[in-house]
């Protein structure tokens, strides 16, 4: 299935962006607080998804606001079972884009190989340990203690985009709580658009927007993040080549996942390590297996 991109019209000055990848995910979404929302078997999963298939809907608006046919939106949450990577409503999906499910999280490139994308985060989460980061973790809760990328600490925000990054695209807006607004923003700038759908109190508590308001400030969002002319877009991130991504697994018997893995070597009790010229190239051998 294809669609026939075109132009866009919108916006001052000649943009670089032809198509928009909205990855998705589920703790960041407003009014998300528990896992019970946003695991498949949990007592509160389908108040969940309603309000993770809104959110979702309502960054698919701002693209078409902004003039864009050709939108892929990708569902990046591991709900469980035969809802992971498939979590949204689809009898009340946006019309206008291009949905992915099955497909697991950050790995879904096809519209970067073709270049001159946008990406767009909605329902992003703060890495792991951060204090006010609502349901924080990077990856995974129960398997990845913390990580880091050249030595600096990176959570799944900065994986986007760094994956984006390695096909020279953007992260250009990101919503979610206040402390992933402020991670995004510190590591790609002022340019980026967030939208702060919530402020965490703890990792299971939150002053949260009503969700008419947070899907109002997406599509908002989404739309001002992609009318804007080249120079107003943030830069592809890039962290310095050659990469060495670090994990430190919550215990060693973790470690046993990735031995023996092409790429990946153990470098303590429950440290693994990967290196590559890209990110991409690091990623896919780490993560895309
Ligand atoms: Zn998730």
């Amino acid at each position: 299935m294809a669609r026939r991109s075109k132009t866009r019209k919108n916006g001052a000055g000649s943009c670089p962006i032809e198509r928009v990848l909205i990855w998705t995910d589920m703790e960041g979404i407003s009014c998300i607080t528990r896992w019970e929302q946003v695991n498949s078997t949990g007592s509160a999963y389908a108040e969940g998804r309603a309000l993770y298939t809104e959110d979702v809907n309502a960054a698919v608006r701002g693209a078409k606001l902004a003039g864009f046919e050709e939108i892929y939106v990708v569902d990046g949450h591991g709900a469980g079972g035969a809802y992971s990577f498939n979590s949204y409503l689809k009898d009340k999906l946006e019309p206008g884009a291009q949905y992915v499910f099955g497909h697991r999280w950050g790995c879904f490139v096809e519209p970067l190989r073709v270049g001159r994308c946008a990406v767009v985060l909605v329902g992003a989460h703060a890495r792991a340990g951060v204090a006010d980061g609502v349901l924080c973790h990077t990856m995974s809760s129960e398997s990845w203690y913390h990580a880091t990328l050249n030595g600096k600490p990176i959570g799944e925000v900065g994986f986007a985009a760094a994956i984006a990054g390695s096909f020279g695209a953007p992260v250009v807006f990101v919503s979610g709580d206040a402390a992933t607004c402020r991670e995004a923003r510190e590591l790609l700038g002022e340019h980026l658009v967030c939208a702060q759908v919530k402020r965490g109190v703890t990792r299971f508590a939150a002053v949260c927007l009503p969700p008419a308001e947070s899907q109002q400030l997406i599509e908002d969002g989404v739309y001002a993040a992609l009318i804007r002319s080249a120079e107003l877009l943030p830069a592809p991130y890039d962290p310095r080549s050659p990469m060495t991504l670090r994990v430190e697994l919550t215990s060693p018997d973790k470690v046993k996942d990735y031995m023996g893995r092409m790429g990946i070597s153990v470098v303590g009790p429950r440290e693994i390590e990967s290196k590559g010229e890209t990110f991409w190239e690091l990623w896919d051998r780490f993560w895309h297996y």
